[in-house]
Order: C-alpha cells, then sequence, then structure tokens
C-alpha cells in the first residue's frame, strides 16, 4: 500500500498520541475506531432485533404496562465487563465518540434487519445534572443510530420537569415511584403522529424507558419504541 501524507501523518500523531482500545487499553490499529476487532467481536451482543417479538425477553418486559412496538439492546450489561467499562467511559470520561460509534454500529444492524421509525428520541438529563456533566450521554447514541438509519433525531423532544435522586441507593418500588411524572413532551409537534424510537444508554428496571414512553403516548405519538446500548438482566 503506497503511504499518503495523510497516512505518514496520522500514523506519526499516533506514536506521540496512541489510540487505543477502550476495552483492552491495547494500540488501536489503522482502520480500527475506539474498540479493537478483538473487543468488538468479543461484545455480549443481545440480538433481540433479529428475535420474533414474542420471543424477546425485553419486550416480555414492557407486557401489559405499555404498548412498544420494539424493545431493543444493543448489549447485554454485565458487571466488571468490557460493557460497563465502555459505558463509563461515556458517562464519566466525556467520551461522546463512544456513544456516537454504538450508535452508529448498531442503527447499521437495526437498518440491515428492516426496522424503521419515524424519529429517534434521547431520554433527556435533568439541567442541572446536565451542566454538571457537560453533555447528556444518550444524545450521542441517538445521533450516531439516526446517522445510520438514515432518520431525524431530536435532543430535545422531551424534557425532565422534577431532580431524582440518584437511583442507585433506592430498591425497584421506589425506583419506580423516584422516576414516575417526571418527562414530559416538549415538542408536541414534533412527536404527533409519529413512531418514536426513545433511546437511552443502560436498562436496569425500565422505568425511566416506561415513564417516556407513557408521555409521548398521551401527547400523540401513535407507536414507541425502545433501543439502549445495554440491558441488565432482572
Ligand atoms: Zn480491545
Amino acid at each position: 500500500m503506497r503511504a499518503t501524507a495523510a497516512t505518514i501523518l496520522a500514523d506519526f500523531w499516533g506514536l506521540i498520541f496512541p489510540r487505543v482500545c477502550l476495552g483492552c487499553q491495547e494500540p488501536l490499529a489503522r482502520g480500527e475506531d475506539h474498540l479493537c476487532t478483538s473487543c468488538r467481536a468479543q461484545l455480549p451482543y443481545t440480538d433481540y432485533h433479529l428475535l420474533p417479538p414474542a420471543d424477546n425477553p425485553l419486550a416480555r418486559r414492557f407486557w401489559g404496562k405499555l404498548p412498544v412496538r420494539h424493545a431493543l439492546s444493543y448489549l447485554r450489561f454485565l458487571r466488571r465487563g468490557r460493557v460497563q467499562h465502555l459505558l463509563h467511559q461515556l458517562k464519566y470520561q466525556g467520551q461522546r465518540d463512544v456513544g456516537l460509534a454504538l450508535g452508529r454500529w448498531y442503527g447499521h444492524d437495526l437498518a440491515a434487519a428492516g426496522f424503521t421509525f419515524d424519529l429517534i428520541v434521547p431520554v433527556p438529563l435533568h439541567p442541572r445534572k446536565l451542566a454538571k456533566r457537560g453533555f447528556n450521554q444518550s444524545a450521542p447514541f441517538a445521533e450516531g443510530l439516526a446517522e445510520a438509519l438514515h432518520m431525524p433525531w431530536h435532543a430535545a423532544a422531551l424534557r425532565r420537569t422534577a431532580h431524582t435522586d440518584s437511583q442507585t441507593r433506592k430498591n425497584r418500588v421506589q425506583r419506580w415511584q423516584n422516576v414516575a411524572e417526571v418527562f414530559e413532551v416538549a415538542d408536541v409537534i414534533a412527536i404527533q403522529g409519529k413512531h418514536v424510537l426513545v433511546v437511552d444508554d443502560v436498562l436496569t428496571t425500565g422505568a425511566t424507558l416506561e415513564a417516556c414512553a407513557a408521555a409521548l403516548l398521551a401527547a400523540g405519538a401513535t407507536e414507541v419504541s425502545i433501543a439502549t446500548i445495554a440491558c441488565a438482566d432482572r
């Protein structure tokens, strides 16, 4: 392969600032993005999008609660694994590009499987948390999905109306009460008559996504689907 000025410059740049895999910290090869080929091959994909809806365990979790058209998650959340490390990078290290890359990869899979939506909406953060963290970790995932699926996304379609305490020290019931009624549709025109895909980084109880879906349906969305980067087993 003939080395171009750009690749020489990229290699030289890489010597000074080596790009490392966010999964295993090994240097990335040319053409690898955020994750090395080996880490990408070893990610715990759910492949829920390939299952008939009745066999999708994530979809089953919403049965009898809300009509959710598609319930999708790219990865399985395992503590102390690559997925937790990736999500930590996204959330606390400000690695916005990780969310974007994950959204693009998953969007390609969903597009190949024939999924379509009208609008993609990230679960919003409370403005106070947004100011503290600098960005909403669900937004780059929404953006990557939208890009790969050739669909619009809307960062401000939903808004959080009350500040919720940290979820980590609460039990299941308290978590449900904690997020109930805190989401409202900020842009009703944008979602009316639409099949909206609501996206978040991690699904644990599903209460947050359910509250968002309920708000969207109440405001006139015709259908709601959900997708997350990762979902935890119950
Ligand atoms: Zn790796």
